[in-house]
């Protein structure tokens, strides 16, 4: 295939910033990504945003199907020419957050997302399988290094928050591979990495999920205050109730939200559910 500069060049492709355009065209990472997801024969990938197509040609050689989202209509002379012969791909020109998901779920059945995810949505998008997914098994995803290490961060550390709990619910999450900022077109500011957060594996049950988000939005609400403080102010709890829940809970004294691992955020938030501080 020609020069994916020159393709983007022949047909007056101008890059936009605000859409977080940085393609890739490094070959060998690529396939390294496609590696990395896991994809085979018997795998239906989704993509969110095309590009000019170099990951989802990398992609279509290995999965089963290939369904891509790319907001920029612009690209459609691109992509006809880059992903030419891609029978088992279908790019879909929409912006993602406008799709549903529940029925595109309907329509594909078991699924993994790969993807160069535009940097101004990435948690958005991470957060919407992580939270309305169904059947997807796992998202292999290029993110900036300094959100991936938040993703994959532990209990204790300045990097772990809200995210970071509420992916640990659902999954295994890890960096597979750092990516310098060298290697895409246009050069970002920041390096990259690629993450992958594992549905069919790790992850623990709660009772309810709502009571789960707003126990770990409390506990990051402020991260001076003690969690003991926190849980007073979002739920109205008496500092009596709140010392009892937390020991309950055995969480030590004057401990803050953040020095709690996400399972035992997720034994604190079925204790606040059942004692009736957090309603379905
Ligand atoms: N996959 C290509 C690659 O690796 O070279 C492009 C990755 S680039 C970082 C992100 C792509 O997502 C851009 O093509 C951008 O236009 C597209 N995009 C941005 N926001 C989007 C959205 N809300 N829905 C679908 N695509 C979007």
């Amino acid at each position: 295939m020609e020069d994916l500069r020159s393709v983007l060049l022949k047909h007056g492709f101008s890059f936009k910033k605000q859409f977080g355009q940085n393609f890739l065209t490094d070959t060998n990472l690529l396939h390294a990504i496609v590696s990395d997801a896991g994809v085979d024969e018997n795998t239906t990938v989704l993509e969110i945003g095309t590009g000019a197509g170099a990951l989802t040609r990398a992609l279509s050689e290995k999965a089963k199907r290939v369904i891509s989202f790319e907001i920029d209509r612009t690209l459609r002379p691109v992509l006809s020419e880059t992903l030419s012969g891609c029978e088992n791909t279908e790019v879909r020109f929409m912006d993602f957050a406008k799709c549903d998901l529940k029925a595109l779920e309907e329509e594909l059945g078991d699924y993994v997302v790969a993807a160069n995810l535009p940097y101004y949505v990435t948690t958005p998008i991470i957060m919407r399988f992580v939270e309305e997914g169904k059947r997807c098994r796992a998202l292999t995803v290029m993110v900036q290094e300094e959100v991936a290490r938040r993703f994959c961060a532990k209990e204790g550390t300045e990097d772990y928050g809200a995210v970071t709990a509420a992916i640990a619910r659902r999954g295994s999450c890890r960096i597979t591979r750092t990516v310098p900022r060298t290697l895409f077109t246009p050069r970002p500011n920041v390096d990259s990495a690629v993450v992958r957060i594992d549905f069919t594996e790790g992850g623990f049950p709660v009772k309810s999920e709502k009571a789960f988000r707003e126990t770990v939005r409390a506990a990051f609400l402020s991260r001076r205050k003690t969690l003991e403080n926190n849980l007073i102010s979002v739920f109205r709890l008496s500092r009596e109730d709140a010392k009892a829940i937390l020991a309950e809970a055995a969480v030590p004294d004057a401990a803050r939200g953040e020095t709690l691992s996400p399972k035992h955020l997720g034994a604190l938030s079925d204790l606040l559910f059942e004692r009736g501080y957090i309603k379905e």
